[in-house]
């Protein structure tokens, strides 16, 4: 059972609340948004509804304790401990969470629990070791010999983070982690469809000793409290994963106030099988890479791309491994592939399958919602598959964000290459060979943030991940998560004043000293020399 802020009450349903400055609060407006159970579409609970008024408590909260507040000038050390008793709290009640996760998110119990519970506490404790890793550093100015550079890594502000619903605790950890390593103060908002796993990270957070209005989280839709808080001043950087298309409106409104602005966005990831590859591995590798969460995620490898003369040997394989999976309730642990998040989203997708067949594409399995009375009221869909796609096919463009599989084959290992690069996206993408050399070469043609050889979805916290092109700006995990979350300030110290003498007649015609060279430092030598 949980406690506080998603407490059951009132006829099982969840209440939550907001935390703003270290309280828990409800929208000042007294206005909610249901929050459904994508696996029955009933009413899971309410989140609360923030007003412009709310958010802005919430950023003169993060604001306030930015400015004046302990946390940005705790010693890192301190900091590390903060996070590493939070990412114990999170193992200790992983399994709620997950369930609760399964609930709200339509995740089946099984990714729930061995995905996203397994990994949030271990990359929350990663963020606590990146922490409490040095400040301040000495650099080397042999352009300036003699004098002394020190590196110092500060905190940049009031961060806001914006996740979405595929992971929603994950997304959180991974934005809410590196931020307050870093020495930064911060503001959440979860997806409005799946707001309760963040509300328990701000409990964890609080217990596990976080000084109060370092952490905010304020829910709502994305449309009006989104928008509220990347368009505020007060705010100094804004970590942003969903659409590319709600991306490049983040990207527009902050600009406004020039604030740092991460973007993890969309994906149309190719699943590169090479002539060589093991069929059986490959496409062991296929279905797992697009219908792990039913699709919905990011990096999901919605274009398998395939040798053409292997094309019916790749398309039986995936035929039989695709109808052994089993589509059902998110709670059973016998579940492989659970809801959609929203009928809204079954639509889009439904509309997408609807394109590929009347732009000529093959469908040779799922297309339709299943018709298992016990799936009836949720938002299902079988696992799909289309073959003899082109790469101008909407379903080969667009990303489809669901269990769509689109299948094209080429002819050469360089048309391949073209074909996997050919989308505005640059996200993920996987090569499948037995020539490990042959693999990596491929690898290194491919225009995406993370590149798998011979596997799919596997990530680790000390490895940066993020996208090229249109799928995003800047990088989630690995110590490049610490410096996108940090300021870096150099501090110079000309100890005999030697440098400063040589630079003066640049302005000062009667200064002492030679006049500087063109470089206005090299070489001319100090006063003292000369
Ligand atoms: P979305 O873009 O609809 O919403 C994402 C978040 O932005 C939500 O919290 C939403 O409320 C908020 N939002 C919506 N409009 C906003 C606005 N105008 N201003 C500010 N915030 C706004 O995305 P989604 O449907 O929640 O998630 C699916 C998308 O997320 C997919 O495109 C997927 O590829 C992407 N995603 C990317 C990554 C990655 O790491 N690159 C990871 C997960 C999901």
């Amino acid at each position: 059972m949980l406690q506080g802020a998603t407490d059951g009450t009132e006829g099982g349903l969840i209440e939550g609340r907001m935390w703003i400055a270290g309280e828990w609060v409800s929208a000042s407006q007294g206005r909610a948004t249901p929050v459904l159970d994508p696996s029955d579409g009933r009413v899971l609970g309410h989140a609360p509804h923030a007003s412009p008024e709310d958010v802005k408590r919430a950023v003169d909260a993060a604001r306030e304790a930015f400015d004046r507040g302990p946390w940005p000038r705790w010693k890192p050390k301190d900091r590390a401990q903060v996070l590493r008793r939070a990412a114990q709290l999170l193992t200790e009640r992983a399994e709620v969470l997950a369930q609760l996760e399964s609930r709200n998110a339509g995740k089946p119990i099984r990714q729930a629990t061995f995905f996203d519970l397994a990994l949030a506490p271990e990359h929350l404790s990663y963020f606590g070791d990146l922490a409490a890793r040095p400040q301040r550093r000495r650099v080397a100015q042999p352009d300036l010999e003699g004098s002394e550079g020190t590196i110092v890594r500060e905190p940049v502000g009031v961060c806001v983070g914006i996740a979405p619903w595929n992971l929603p605790l994950l997304m959180a950890v991974w934005k809410v982690g590196p931020a307050l390593a870093a020495g930064n103060t911060v503001i959440l908002k979860p997806s409005v469809l799946t707001p309760f796993t963040s509300l328990e990270l701000a409990r964890i957070l609080d217990e596990a000793g976080l000084p109060k209005g370092t952490f905010q989280v304020v829910t709502g839709p994305g449309a009006d409290v989104g928008n509220l808080l990347v368009a505020d001043p007060r705010v100094d950087l804004v970590s942003f994963t969903g659409s590319t298309s709600v991306g490049r409106e983040v990207l527009a409104r902050s600009a406004g106030t020039i604030k740092r602005t991460l973007l993890e966005l969309g994906g149309k990831s190719a699943n590169l099988i090479l002539p060589d590859a093991d069929l059986e591995r490959a496409t062991d590798g296929a279905i797992f890479g697009i219908f792990l969460h039913a699709g919905q995620l990011c990096e999901s490898g919605s274009r398998l791309l395939v040798p053409a003369r292997q094309r019916d040997r790749v398309i039986q394989l995936l035929l039989e491994k695709t109808h052994r999976l089993r589509v059902g309730l998110p709670r059973s642990f016998a579940t492989d592939v659970g809801p959609l998040i929203s009928e809204e989203q079954r639509k889009r997708v439904e509309d997408y399958i609807h394109s590929g067949v009347a732009d000529g594409a093959k469908l040779l399995a799922g297309g339709q919602r299943p018709d298992t009375p016990e799936l009836r009221r949720g938002f299902y869909l079988r696992p799909t598959i289309f073959a003899d796609v082109t790469p101008s096919m909407r379903i080969a463009r667009e990303e489809v964000f669901g269990p769509v599989l689109s299948i094209l084959t080429y002819e050469s290992v360089d048309e391949a290459v073209e074909i996997a690069n050919g989308t505005e996206y640059g996200l993920a993408a996987a090569v499948w060979s037995e020539n490990v050399s042959k693999a990596r070469r491929v690898a290194d043609r491919l225009r995406a943030g993370t590149v798998w050889i011979n596997s799919y979805h596997l990530l680790s916290c000390h490895a940066p991940r993020g996208g090229f092109k249109q799928s995003g700006i800047g990088r989630e995990l690995g110590p490049e998560a610490l410096d996108e979350f940090s300021e870096v300030k150099h501090v110079f110290r000309d100890p005999d004043g030697r440098w400063a003498s040589t630079a003066y007649p640049l302005l000062f015609e009667e200064a002492d000293g030679p006049p500087p060279t063109s470089t206005g430092n090299q070489p001319a030598p100090g006063p003292k020399d000369g």
